[in-house]
């Protein structure tokens, strides 16, 4: 299916503005999607009509609210087709969600001495709460590399996975290079030698349909935010006889079931991981996302991402000293590049003044740049609502620079 991207845009009235008196060009979906308008209404109706605090239920909008709250919890499971609606663990985004399980997991299932592995090309959040964590525990993080062209070196887990190996933290998709992992395989590997598996799928819930079932993932982080939802809510699938095993992660409200000073007893799933009030308006408008998104169908928005990843990728070739980062072909919407000469912070602030957001830096992925031994590069990211017109304007505003600054 086509989808309407002139119509789908009225959805997203901020992208209509002009900054710096040019009009807004946002390439930027991968640090965060912009909102269509169904979620922030929702946000605007819960607060004019019916806000409480959940699980509390004393009166009508705190029961409303409660309703709401937990038909998310539903629709999320059945968004990633999970079994269990106690499997879905609200978390204010995929970093708490992967903290929640490097701590949790941590305590019951690691020992000194163990192993965990972590692939080169994660994010920040997908690696230092793992270091904690074995800092803590007198374990060890281990690394399972990727090749020039952004390909995880799967073949390697062989000799990496031994004997002392308790998990394996790996993303879906890669922030940095876009790569497509084949999670399903890695997950097949890593049970085949008894060792769990945390799939990071920041960058992939929007991109790929999720079977957490049919990839037998053992835990699954994700956030919001970059699936046109709210920032400051995220979400945790643990599967239910390892959620059980592990201990809550935070004290406080709602995660118990009985206190007192000599014995306090524990909340059931999810709730045990759920302590203190959550973004109660930040779940609810979620639904409207996922509802959103299901409704574009992920097929033809991944249709549509990629066609514009084929064209940016090939135009931004033509321009002298490109490099881009990740040339492997099972991509998403993401393209890492560097224009040899030019510093990677200084075009992209000159973009900004061109009214054209791109991300540049670090990307909160050291290891990535370690590996193509750069200090930053520049990376450009689509959502459902960018336009070939766009990419055509961003490639002639590029080259201008280019020109100027080389
Ligand atoms: N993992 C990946 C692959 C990401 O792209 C991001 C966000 N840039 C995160 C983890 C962290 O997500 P959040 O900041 O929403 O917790």
């Amino acid at each position: 299916m086509t989808l309407d991207i002139a119509r789908i845009r009225k959805d997203f009235p901020v992208l209509e503005q002009q900054v710096y008196n040019k009009p807004l060009i946002y390439l930027d979906s991968a640090a965060s999607s912009q909102k269509p308008l169904a979620v922030l209404k929702k946000e605007e109706q819960l607060h004019l009509q019916y806000y409480g605090n959940i699980h509390r239920g004393a009166h009508y909008m705190a029961d409303k609210a409660t309703l709401d709250f937990e038909a998310v919890r539903d629709q999320v499971k059945a968004f990633i087709h999970a079994g269990y609606r106690e499997e879905i663990i609200f978390t204010k985004g995929t970093t708490e969600s992967i903290n929640l399980v490097a701590f949790s997991f941590g305590e019951a299932f690691i020992h000194e001495g163990d192993e965990i592995i972590v692939s080169e090309m994660e994010h920040h959040a997908n690696i230092v709460p793992w270091q904690m964590m074995a800092a803590r525990k007198g374990a060890q993080v281990r690394v399972l590399p990727f090749d020039d062209a952004g390909r995880l070196m799967i073949e390697k887990l062989d000799e990496l996975i031994n004997e002392k190996t308790r998990l394996l933290a790996v993303c879906q998709v890669a922030n940095t290079l876009g790569t497509v992992n084949p999670v399903q395989k890695i997950i097949e590997k890593a049970h085949a030698r008894g060792v769990k598996v945390l799939v990071d799928g920041a960058q992939a819930v929007n991109h790929l349909p999720v079977d957490v079932v049919a990839l037998d993932a053992d835990f699954y982080a994700f956030s919001a935010h970059k699936m046109f939802g709210p920032n400051g809510v995220g979400v945790l699938y643990g599967k239910k006889e390892l959620l059980d095993q592990m201990p809550p992660y935070q004290g406080g409200g709602e995660m118990i079931s009985e206190v007192s000073f000599e014995a306090t007893t524990y909340n059931e799933l999810p709730y045990k991981f759920e302590a203190g009030t959550p973004n109660i308006t930040g779940v609810i408008a979620f639904g409207e996302a996922i509802a959103y998104l299901e409704n574009l169908g992920i097929a033809a928005i991944a249709e549509h991402e990629h066609r514009l990843l084929n064209y940016a990728t090939e135009k931004l070739m033509e321009i002298p000293g490109m490099t881009i980062y990740g040339t492997q072909p099972d991509k998403s919407g993401v393209i890492t590049f560097n224009v040899e000469g030019i510093h990677s912070f200084d075009l992209s602030t000159m973009l900004d003044k061109m009214g054209i957001a791109v991300r540049s830096g670090r990307l909160c992925a050291d290891t990535v740049m370690q590996h193509y031994q750069v200090s930053g590069t520049i990376r450009i990211s689509f959502g459902v609502y960018n336009t070939q017109d766009e990419i055509d304007q961003f490639i002639a505003a590029l080259k201008k620079l280019v020109t100027m600054l080389s």
